[in-house]
C-alpha cells in the first residue's frame, strides 16, 4: 500500500474509534514531527509537547479533515500553528526572530494569524481549477524528470516552491537572470498548452496570476517533495545519479523543512526514547479519540 492509501485507511479506522489504528498513526508520524519541531522549538521537551498537542489537534479537527489531502502536510501545518501559538504565549512579537530558526517556509507559507483550527481543514481544498492545475504541474515535473532536465526543474523549483528571485537563482547556477526568466516562461507556456488541451479550455492561467497560483499549488501539494523510500535509499547510498543529486539538491539547496525532518527521523534508529514518546502521546490523546470518532459506528 502506498503512503496516501495507507493514511486513508488509517484515518477511516481512527474515525471508527479504532485504538490500534490511532497507535499506528502516531508511530508513523511522531518521529518526523519531533524532528521538525526540534529545529524550531527550544529544547526537546518543548518539541515533544508540541507534537503531543498536534496529535490531539488532529483528532479535534478530524471531522473536517478531507481524505484527499496529504495527512503528513496537514500534521506539519497543525504543528506549525502550535509552535506559533507557543511563541506568542511567550510574548514574542514575531515568529521570525533568528534565534527561533524560523526558515523560508514560514515566509512563503504564512499561517493565518487568527483562527487556526477552522482554516486548517479547508486550506488545501480550494477550487477544482487548482486541483487540475496540480495535475498538470505534476505532468510537467514528470516530463522534466523523464528527460533528465534536472537543471530546468531545479530552476523552477527554486522560483516557484522556494520563492527565490530570478537574480538569486541565476547567481546560484551561474547563469543570467534572463535565462532564469526564460526557463520559467517556458514552463508557464507548457502549462498553458496542457490547460488548452484539457476539457475546460475556457479556464486560462492569466499572465498576472500564473506566478502566484503556480507557486501556491506547488507549495500546498509539495509537488517535488521526496518520498520516504527515496530518502531511505539516499541514506543507504543506493540512490543513483541523477536522482541522488536531485535529492541532495532538494535537501541542501531548497532546504525543504519537511523533507529534512523526514531525513533526520530516518537517521535516528528506533530508540527507546521514541517508543516512550509514542506511548505518552497515545495515553494523552486517547480520550479525544472517542470524542472524535463517528457516533454509533
Ligand atoms: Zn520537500
Amino acid at each position: 500500500m502506498d503512503a496516501p492509501n495507507a493514511d486513508q485507511f488509517l484515518i477511516d479506522q481512527v474515525r471508527d474509534g479504532d485504538q490500534n489504528a490511532w497507535r499506528q498513526l502516531i508511530d508513523r508520524y511522531e518521529g518526523r514531527l519531533v524532528a521538525f519541531a526540534r529545529t524550531r522549538a527550544r529544547g526537546l521537551a518543548d518539541a515533544e509537547d508540541l507534537v503531543q498537542e498536534t496529535f490531539v489537534g488532529l483528532l479535534q479537527s478530524l471531522s473536517r479533515f478531507d481524505n484527499r489531502r496529504s495527512l503528513e502536510t496537514y500534521l506539519f501545518t497543525i504543528l506549525r500553528y502550535k509552535i506559533v501559538d507557543q511563541l506568542r504565549a511567550r510574548k514574542m512579537t514575531t515568529v521570525h526572530a533568528p534565534e527561533e530558526s524560523a526558515d523560508w517556509w514560514d515566509h512563503v507559507m504564512p499561517l493565518d494569524s487568527e483562527t487556526p483550527s477552522d482554516i486548517l481543514a479547508d486550506r488545501e481544498t480550494r477550487d477544482d481549477f487548482e486541483n487540475r492545475l496540480a495535475e498538470l504541474l505534476r505532468r510537467l515535473i514528470h516530463d522534466l524528470r523523464d528527460r533528465e532536465a534536472f537543471d530546468d526543474l531545479s530552476v523552477i523549483e527554486l522560483v516557484f516552491f522556494k520563492g527565490m528571485r530570478n537574480l538569486d537563482v541565476g547567481n546560484l547556477f551561474d547563469i543570467d537572470q534572463k535565462a532564469v526568466a526564460g526557463i520559467k516562461f517556458r514552463a508557464i507556456q507548457k502549462l498553458q498548452k496542457y490547460l488548452a488541451e484539457s476539457d475546460d479550455p475556457e479556464k486560462k492561467l492569466t499572465e498576472t496570476e500564473a506566478d502566484v497560483t503556480v507557486a501556491r499549488v506547488w507549495r500546498e501539494k509539495r509537488l517535488t517533495c521526496l518520498k520516504r523510500s527515496t530518502l531511505g535509499s539516499h541514506l543507504l547510498g543506493v540512490l543513483e545519479d541523477p536522482w541522488n543529486r536531485y535529492t541532495q539538491f532538494h535537501l541542501d539547496v531548497v532546504s525543504c523543512p519537511m523533507c529534512l525532518a523526514n531525513l533526520s527521523d530516518l537517521e535516528v534508529t528506533e530508540s527507546e526514547q521514541g517508543r516512550q514518546l509514542s506511548e505518552s502521546i497515545f495515553a494523552s490523546s486517547i480520550g479525544f479519540l472517542s470524542r472524535a470518532s463517528n457516533p454509533g459506528s
